[in-house]
């Protein structure tokens, strides 16, 4: 798969349509997938199991703790739900179980967001563990204690559900579609692996519950559910394989891969920033960093259909595809002039300096301002070979000859784009 796809499969808004649109023909046409599903009635009632082990088995090496943290919540829950509450014919003493179950799943799973630490092997996610294994006790406890008589003014008062909506309190449905709008909100906003995680179980507990009456609904759901979070895994290993994290660019594995499978006419172009190590002796290496990230995004805007790689440290390479040198230097230019006239801002603060265009704006709180510009030397070579006239370098020649061309374009005074072929 391209990176351009495993961008969108990475991004905030793909994120919550796509367990949203899964999720909406289960909910249109729920009677429909029972019937599909009938024939692989024991193999849907033992998938969650299975795939829900697998996601915690992974989510250690991975790194992927609030993951595990979730599917070992969900594996309970689904034991519990599988294990306790039957659908027909509840006492109230189970209607009051399963109450406790599915309001405590979404809050549980809510919480998770707002974890300061997200392994499953550490302070917080021992001591999460050791909440969740309190809350089951207290519920076993209570439940030991009370009789039908004491639950039933509860189920009739505040638990009852409207028949022609769902067979689940009106107010755990409430609640459950609330805390998944709120974990969807906070997936927009801060785009993290685990809070997409939460999100799709949010969205499929929740589903569960309102179709709670259905045979095999929560089978269905905690199945979908734990596909989606051994995808999120795959991805996030991709991500974390393939995508330099600090601009977030693909980085050089990804840069490898394609250089072995690149043949025809192409032009590849190394950039590297002028004069970087003063820059991070003068601001710091924190700055530094900032800097490299706004290169990276300026990049990105690069016309031509280029495709973008960090090679290393402040060295990055663009790749042409299907043109030759002189078709790119139109845009190489453009990019080495939006890089060299864009005002890098840096508000000098002692312990934090940053760096924002926005900067000026915000001389009122203090701190001294100082607009700096950086430069970049641009090298580019293509894949026509100069005595055949035919593209047939190898991508390690045309890389070399790219990198030849950049330490002409130093040596020639920074601030430039030399193309080999007429330097
Ligand atoms: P030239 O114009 O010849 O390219 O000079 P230069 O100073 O940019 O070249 P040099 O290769 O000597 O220095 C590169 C510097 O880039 C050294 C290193 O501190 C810095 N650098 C490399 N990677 C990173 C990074 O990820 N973050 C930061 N802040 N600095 C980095
Ligand atoms: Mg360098
Ligand atoms: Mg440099």
């Amino acid at each position: 798969m391209s990176f351009f796809s495993f961008t969108i499969i990475r991004s905030a808004p793909f994120r919550v349509l796509f367990p949203l649109l899964l999720s909406l023909p289960l909910c249109i046409s729920v009677d429909q997938f029972l019937i599909f599903l009938t024939p692989y009635h024991s193999l849907i009632s033992t998938f969650p199991y299975i795939m829900l082990s697998i996601v915690i088995f992974l989510s250690q090496p991975f790194n992927q703790g609030a993951t595990g943290l979730v599917a070992l919540l969900m594996v309970v829950s689904f034991y519990l739900v599988q294990r306790y509450v039957g659908i027909a014919d509840l006492t109230d003493i189970q209607k009051f179980a399963f109450c406790l179950l599915v309001f405590a799943l979404p809050v549980n799973l809510f919480m998770i967001h707002f974890l300061p630490e997200k392994r499953l092997l550490s302070r917080f996610g021992i001591n999460y563990l050791l909440l969740i294994l309190f809350q089951v006790i207290w519920c076993w406890l209570l439940l030991e204690q009370i009789t039908n008589e004491n639950v039933s003014w509860l189920w009739s008062a505040y638990l009852k559900p409207i028949p022609a909506l769902s067979s689940s309190p009106l107010l755990l449905i409430i609640i459950s579609i609330f805390l998944t709008l709120i974990s969807a909100f906070i997936v927009l906003f801060r785009n993290a692996n685990f809070d997409h995680t939460i999100f799709i179980n949010l969205l499929f507990s929740t589903i569960a519950l309102i179709f709670f009456d259905t045979p095999q609904i929560s089978a269905i759901c905690f199945s979908l559910a734990a596909t989606l979070l051994l995808l999120g895994i795959i991805t996030s290993s991709h991500e974390l394989a393939f995508v330099d994290q600090l601009t977030e660019l693909q980085g050089r594995r990804a840069l490898e891969i394609e250089m072995e499978h690149i043949n025809g006419l192409y032009t590849i172009a190394m950039l590297d920033v002028d004069h970087f190590k003063l820059f991070n002796d003068s601001y710091g290496h924190r700055t530094g960093d900032e800097v490299l990230r706004l290169v990276a995004q300026i990049m990105k805007q690069t016309e031509g259909n280029a495709s973008v790689f960090r090679y290393g440290g402040e060295e990055f390479i663009i790749l042409f595809k299907g043109k030759n040198s002189n078709q790119c230097l139109p845009y190489l230019n453009e990019l080495r002039s939006k890089i060299a006239k864009y005002d890098l801002v840096i508000r000098d603060h002692y312990e934090r300096p940053i760096l924002d265009k926005d900067a000026k704006n915000c001389g009122q709180n203090g701190g001294e301002h100082k607009t700096v510009n950086i430069t970049v030397s641009i090298g580019v070579a293509d894949s026509i070979n100069n005595r055949t006239k035919l593209h047939t370098l190898g991508a390690d020649e045309v890389l070399k000859a790219a990198d030849k061309a950049l330490y002409r374009a130093k040596s020639g005074g920074r601030n430039r784009v030399t193309n080999l072929r007429f330097a």
